[in-house]
Parts: C-alpha cells; structure tokens; sequence
C-alpha cells in the first residue's frame, strides 16, 4: 500500500468530518466498534489460600522451560510456567487491590489517575492481552512435566486448572476450537460427537466379529463386585476398541467377577474438568450417585484419563465407597498372589511410553513394567525419558483440541524417541495416549506399531492375538468362498460346454457320410477325392 494509498483509507484526524455522516446511525456503529471493550473481571477472591500462595511461590528460576514438551514444540516464552503466573498475576493486579481500586473509581479524575499510574507503574491490561493469556493457559496439555522439577514444588496441573475454572467463569474461555467437546458432552455424555445408543455397538460387533466369546456382563444383572469402566474413547474410536477388547478377553480369561454399565455408562467428565469448565461437578455427582449404587468393590478402568479423574478428583465432590484402580494395577495385584501367569510367550521388543495420567499423576510407574517384565519373551527397552520423565504425547488437557498442529509434533518427538530404541512396537496403557501417538506414527510415517498393554496380556493368556486370528479367519473364510466361486464358475462353464457339445452332435451327424454296408465310399466322397486330385 502506498502512502496515498493509505491517506485514502485512513483520512487524517485533523480533517474536518462530513457533518451530514457524522450524524448518521452509520457513525455510531463505527463509534460503538471503535471503542475499548471493557476487560471482565476474572473471580481472583474463588482461589483458594494454596493456590493464591503457589502463584507467589514461583522464584522465577525457569527450571520448568527447558523441560516443557509444549514449548519443546512451540518457543513462545508466554507459554512457560513462570510467565504464566506472571501475567495472571498482573491480571489479577489490574483488577483488584487498593490501586485497581483508585484506577477504576469514578471518584478519582483522569489526570490524578495519570499521576498514579505513573508514579506507581501501574498499567491497565487490555482485552486482547486477556485473551493471549487464555490461549497461553489452555496451550498445555496439563502434562505435570512442570510439577516434577520445579523446586518450589508448584502443584501447577492444579493451578492451570483451577485458573482455567476462573478464566471459564469470567467468559474467556474454553477455546472456541474446545467448545465442541463441551457441548458433545453435554448432549451426549461422550466428548466425540456420538450418539449415546452408539455406546455398546462395539461390543456387538466385536462378538460379530469372533474378538470376544460374549458381549460384556451387565453389572446391573450380575451384581458383579467389580465395575469395569470403558470410558468414552475405548468405546467409540473404532481404532482403540482393541483396549475394551483385550480388556474384557483378560477379565474372561481369569474368571472375574465383572461387569460394565453399557448403555448406562457416562463420560468421566475429565475433559470438562482439564478446560475448566465448572459443569464438571453435575457429571461427577451423577456418575459417583450411580456407582455408588451398584455396591461395588472396585472400579478399574484401562484409560488413564478416566482412572486419574475417578480416583483423584472425583473425591473432591463426593465420596467413593469403593477402590478405583488402573486395569494394570488391578493385574499387578493378581500377579503378586499368583493368581495370574502368563503361560504364552510373546516375542517381542517393545518400549513403554508412561500416561502422564496413569504416571506422574498418580505414581502408576511399576505396575505396567510389573507386568511387562512378567511377560515371557517381552524386552522392555527404555527410552531416555521415562517414569517421570517421561515425554508427554499432548493428547490430554484439551490440548489436542485446541493445538491439533502442537499436540502432532509432540506426538511426533515421542514416537522419534521410541523409535531410537530399535524396539518394533510402542506400548502404552491408556486409549487418549494410543490414539494420540498413533497421530505421530501416522503423520512419521513410522514403521513402530502402537499398542496398548492389554494386547499382550491377552495375548500371553490366551495364546494368541485375537485379531490376528479374527483376521487370519476371515482371510481363510473369503479365500474357501473364492475359491468356492471358481469351482462353481467352472462347473458352470463345463456345463455350458457339454450342452453345446450336445448340440452340435446332430448336425455332425448329418454331414457325416453315411457309411455303406460293403464298406466302399459314398459316390459323394468318390467326388470329393476326385476333386483332391
Ligand atoms: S503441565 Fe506440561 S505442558 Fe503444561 S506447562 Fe507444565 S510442562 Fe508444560
Ligand atoms: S520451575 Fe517452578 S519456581 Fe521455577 S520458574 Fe518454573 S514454576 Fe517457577
């Protein structure tokens, strides 16, 4: 553009306005749109003592930077946890206290306020840097990578979430990518989109399929003492079905007393708690509400997503008359009184990538490698990061939603670290890491095959993968019935030969020659030959 250009479009302020525009309804509207939105008040005075105290706590050291696996991916210094606490805190200092007071006082006149300001280095934060601090916030996959090396001991996933909940509550968030799994929540009670009959179809068609004997034992008929909850992703993505699978093989296997919710099943409501959406209590209450009446002993479950929000957070609304336990802790426990044993071997290398969830969440670091170990013929490779270290793959926290090119790359950083191993196969134990990882494999073009922990354990008991056996079924069923169509189109083609055959005799018969009875050729082959000649 050049500078007439710009004169054109931008006519300068001193010229005199058009008196007849000015006074029209036009002038208003650009009036209205011209003028500074208002920043809402974010509900500082909802935090409690500990959270207020963790923000003052941050010394600043900038330990927690060089070990974040989301500005691993994107360097944008806001996205640390040292400057988040920052700008929240001049947030939270621009809209409360004795100078945010005078600041915003009718009382106090625009020149004083100038003064103050001044003097004081006060500075009134705009919308906009509002909302980069949101989008700053929810770039985070709550990961707790934070947490672990911080030497100030920051609980940070709490306060992300807790700040999330005051950001939620003053209408800044979540992101409007995150508002999908909000409102397929709410109308579902699934975070997919998915329709709550679609629940169970799974099991139907895995039973359809031979990949399990029955469909999964209704704990509401059976009165089984220990719940099994799937959780939304096992249930709905077509390609993590395999954990409900393998899962519900495994409890078979071992004769548990089981049984799942089905159709009665409702999403954990994790999702609603990480973007900090407060409705998360309602799902909590109700779901606590029906577990509760079951009269169960334990709740398991093979998503760590699920499991971490049952055990821990779940709490914190209600009480819980029962244990909850990650599946693999569940099989940890068996292990240990000799009640399971891995009577199969399976041949393979393999690395294990820890659930932020399942891991630094709640210590589950030696169950899975328990089991692993267990095993016959399973090499467990580590990978540089591990247990608490371990690199979070971004699908949890509402990043994936959010920062679906972010969540891709960190994707793709873990599987290059698995991949260094020389394993063949990544393990993990929990539906949104397989799903999230399986995005890096793909988008890598990795040659490591994903896998969730459950596979080989039913592998192991069973003494085969039933997949690969399902597979190897239905290869064997299409090629007898190709092979059944090729005899059939054969014999057809036979058929269809011989009737012709049948039809041509009559007139070869005709122009046969008739044959005398002394034995001396017809005078019509006396011709012929004569023609030979
Ligand atoms: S929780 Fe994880 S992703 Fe979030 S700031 Fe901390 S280290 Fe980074
Ligand atoms: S490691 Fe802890 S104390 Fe240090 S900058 Fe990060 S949050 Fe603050």
């Amino acid at each position: 553009m050049t500078k007439e250009d710009k004169m054109v479009s931008n006519p300068p302020i001193n010229e005199t306005p058009d008196k007849t525009i000015e006074q029209t309804g036009e002038s208003l509207v650009l009036e209205a749109e011209n003028a500074i939105e208002p920043v809402r008040e974010i509900p500082i005075h909802k935090l409690d003592m500990k959270r207020l105290i963790e923000l003052d706590a941050c010394t600043r050291c900038g330990e927690c930077l060089s070990w974040c696996p989301v500005y691993d991916q994107d360097a944008k210094e806001d996205l640390i946890p040292r400057r988040k606490i920052m700008d929240f805190l001049r947030i939270a200092r621009s809209q409360n206290g004795f100078l945010a007071g005078i600041m915003k006082s009718d009382k106090v006149g625009d020149t004083l306020k100038g003064v103050i300001a001044k003097v004081c280095g006060y500075k009134e934060i705009t919308k906009e840097q509002v909302e980069e601090f949101v989008s700053n916030l929810y770039e985070c996959s709550t990961c707790g990578q934070c947490e672990i090396v911080c030497p100030a001991h920051i609980d940070t996933v709490n306060l992300w979430e807790e700040l999330r909940r005051l950001i939620v509550m003053a209408g800044y968030g979540p992101l409007e990518p995150q508002k999908a799994l909000r409102k397929s929540v709410m109308t579902f009670d699934n975070p997919w989109q998915q329709p709550r009959a679609g629940r169970t179809k799974w099991s139907r068609r895995a039973k359809k399929d031979k990949l399990i004997a029955q469909e999964p034992r209704e704990i509401k008929k059976t009165k089984g003492k220990v719940l099994l909850f799937f959780g939304c992703t096992a249930s709905y993505d077509a390609n993590v079905k395999q954990v409900a699978i393998n899962t519900i093989n495994i409890l078979e296997a071992l004769n548990i007393d089981y049984g799942v919710l089905g159709k009665d099943e409702k999403c954990c409501g994790s999702v609603l708690l990480r973007m900090g959406d407060p409705e998360h209590k309602r799902l909590f209450r109700e779901n606590i509400d029906q577990f509760n009446s079951l009269g169960i002993d334990t709740l398991i479950s093979s998503c760590s997503g699920c499991f971490k929000t049952i055990m821990q957070d779940y709490p914190k609304v209600g009480k819980l008359n029962f244990e909850v336990l990650h599946t693999v802790e569940f099989l940890a426990r068996l292990l240990k009184t000799g009640e399971l044993t891995f009577p199969h071997p399976v041949n393979k290398d393999v690395t294990y990538h820890d659930p932020c969830h399942l891991g630094r969440a709640t210590g589950g670091f030696d169950a899975p490698r328990m089991i692993m170990e267990a095993i016959p013929g399973l090499n467990l490779i580590e990978m540089p990061r591990n247990r608490e270290y371990s690199r979070c793959c971004g699908a949890g926290g509402g990043l994936k939603a959010g920062f679906p090119d972010i969540q891709g790359r960190m994707a793709q950083r873990r599987v290059k670290e698995a991949e260094e191993t020389g394993a063949t196969e990544l393990v993990s134990c929990c539906p949104f890491c397989y799903q999230g990882l399986q995005v890096g494999i793909s988008v890598s073009e990795s040659h490591i095959v994903m896998k969730d922990l459950s596979a080989y354990v039913a592998q192991s008991l069973l003494g085969y993968d039933v997949f690969e056996k399902a597979a190897k079924e239905a290869e064997e069923k299409k090629q007898a019935k190709a092979k059944k169509k090729l005899e059939k189109e054969a014999a057809e083609a036979k058929k269809k030969l011989e009737k012709e055959a049948e039809k041509k005799r009559p007139e070869e018969n005709i122009s046969e020659a008739p044959i005398q009875e002394d034995g001396q050729a017809s005078s019509n082959d006396k011709e012929l030959a004569g023609t030979d000649k």
